[in-house]
């Protein structure tokens, strides 16, 4: 064992340091195969006072930190460099009871979205954040991350479910703020700085999270579409007369046949169609019929059960599986202002085809939250290294007016192209918070920023 790996044995039991490939290969890749990297080791702590002396022996050793929840995140932020420590924070676990006076929770960074969801329902009350990879991915990460999903359309992303936040800072200190005070105008916030930050400010240990009262009984949609103009309009038109859309998902026939051949569905409905609107409105079990007056939905699948309803989201959730598993995918997710998103979409078949490399073609399969304005546009076929197609469609969703990350981040991924989405007093006043809270650069080094 090297110095530091015994350092950290020492500090935390050498049976939640990890060393060797075998071990470590689950942590120095990520969930879609394009990013890999090297780790001296993985460091699980099971306490906040752990993390803190993990981050200072590795200070000591000048070695980087990158932390690490689920691993399921898509542009490489949780993925070592070379030879950096991985924290991961799966032993996390702190979950405390529901606060159903106040609708809040605190809850450890490793505890998943799936457990979360299922604590806050446990108490009669229902998380905000909702997303394919819910078994997975963590609280902390989703915070880093500012992760969205689902039902952003209704409750917005992470950062308007997060009150407060406890987490390790650069130089080892702990800021702690759980007490869930939401009238509290005492400076800077510190949990919504962190919101985002993808580990390079601060790992969050612990956060208080803010819940939902259950909406009443929901209703899921599933309808054809002749493209997204069709989709965009009728969810327009959805929204002005059924006030309670939780979601409204996009996808197209090329994504449905690969989760059809991937999974062995049975075709959603009996016709086939060029693209598809997924609905979820809330409000009393007759909206079902009252959903389908509105868009006159001829040949619509329409599901006011749980289990209905889960047999809908499978179409749409079982995208980004279908895909992987089809090949390393580049995936960008991008977002646009909603009118813009018909004009993008022409505009991505030509701009993906002429980044080919020659004699080669590329898939590409596009989906996404349409309620705000995003589409995970993933391309198969170039090589991981290849970043031609990454810079064409994240330079198009610049120039239409939208973000290179919709809900993913930067990662290390997309790095050099943060300049065509923020201006360089904005990358500059980022670059002096990063140097004030860690001036050695020991948090996630090569993410967001190079
Ligand atoms: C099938 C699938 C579906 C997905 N759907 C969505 C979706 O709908 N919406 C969406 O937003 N994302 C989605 N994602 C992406 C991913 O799940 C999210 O980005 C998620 O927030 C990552 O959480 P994680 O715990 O896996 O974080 P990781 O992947 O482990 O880490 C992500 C980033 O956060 C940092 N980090 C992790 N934990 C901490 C911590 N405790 N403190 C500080 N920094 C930390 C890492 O260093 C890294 O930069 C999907 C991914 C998959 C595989």
């Amino acid at each position: 064992m090297s110095s530091l790996t015994g350092d950290l044995a020492a500090t935390i039991g050498a049976e939640h340091v990890l060393t060797g490939p075998d071990l470590m290969t689950g942590y120095t890749t990520d969930w879609t195969r394009r990013y890999q990297g090297t780790a001296t080791c993985v460091a699980r702590p099971g306490t906040t006072a752990q993390v803190a002396a993990i981050v200072q022996v590795c200070a000591r050793h000048r070695v980087a930190v990158v932390p690490q929840g689920g691993n399921t995140g898509l542009v490489g932020g949780a993925v070592p460099a070379n030879g950096d420590v991985v924290l991961s924070t799966r032993r996390l676990r702190r979950l405390d009871p529901v606060d159903t006076l106040a609708g809040q929770v605190t809850a450890g960074a490793g505890i998943t979205v799936a457990e979360l969801q299922a604590h806050a329902a446990a108490a009669g009350l229902e998380y905000g954040i909702s997303l394919a990879s819910r078994d997975s991915a963590t609280v902390g990460g989703t915070i880093a991350t500012n992760a969205g999903g689902l039902y952003t359309v209704r409750y917005g992303g992470t950062r308007a479910q997060l009150l407060g936040v406890e987490a390790v800072l650069a130089d080892g200190g702990v800021i702690s703020r759980l007490g869930g005070v939401r009238a509290d105008n005492t400076g800077y916030d510190l949990a919504q700085l962190l919101a985002g930050s993808e580990g390079t400010l601060g790992i969050v240990t612990a956060a208080r999270l803010r819940l939902w009262p259950v909406e009443p009984h929901a209703v899921t949609v599933l309808t054809g579409v002749g493209g997204i103009e069709t989709a965009v309009s009728l969810l327009a038109e959805i929204r002005s007369r059924a006030p309670g859309v939780r979601a409204a998902e996009y996808f197209e026939a090329a994504g449905l046949a690969l989760v059809r051949a991937h999974t062995g569905l049975p075709a959603p409905l009996p016709r086939a169609y060029p693209a598809y609107l997924l609905v979820e409105v809330t409000g009393p079990a007759d909206q079902a019929d009252h959903l389908a007056r509105i868009a006159a939905l001829e040949d619509a699948a329409v599901a006011v059960d749980p289990a209905g309803s889960a047999a809908l989201w499978a179409y749409r959730e079982r995208h980004t599986e279908a895909i992987s598993a089809a090949g390393v995918p580049h995936k960008l997710d991008i977002a646009v202002p909603v009118a813009s998103l018909a004009a993008l979409r022409g505009a991505l078949d030509g701009a993906v085809s002429a980044a080919a490399p020659p004699g080669r073609t590329l898939r590409m399969i596009v989906f996404g939250h349409i309620g705000v304005g995003n589409l995970h546009v993933n391309v198969l076929g170039p090589d991981p290294a290849d970043q031609a197609v990454d810079e064409v469609v994240l330079r198009l969703a610049a120039a239409y007016g939208g973000s290179i990350s919709a809900e993913h981040g930067i990662g290390r991924a997309k790095v050099p192209l943060l300049s065509n989405n923020r201006s360089a007093q904005e990358i500059g006043a980022m670059r002096a918070i990063k140097t004030a809270l860690d001036p050695v650069g020991l948090l996630n080094p090569g993410v967001l920023f190079t």
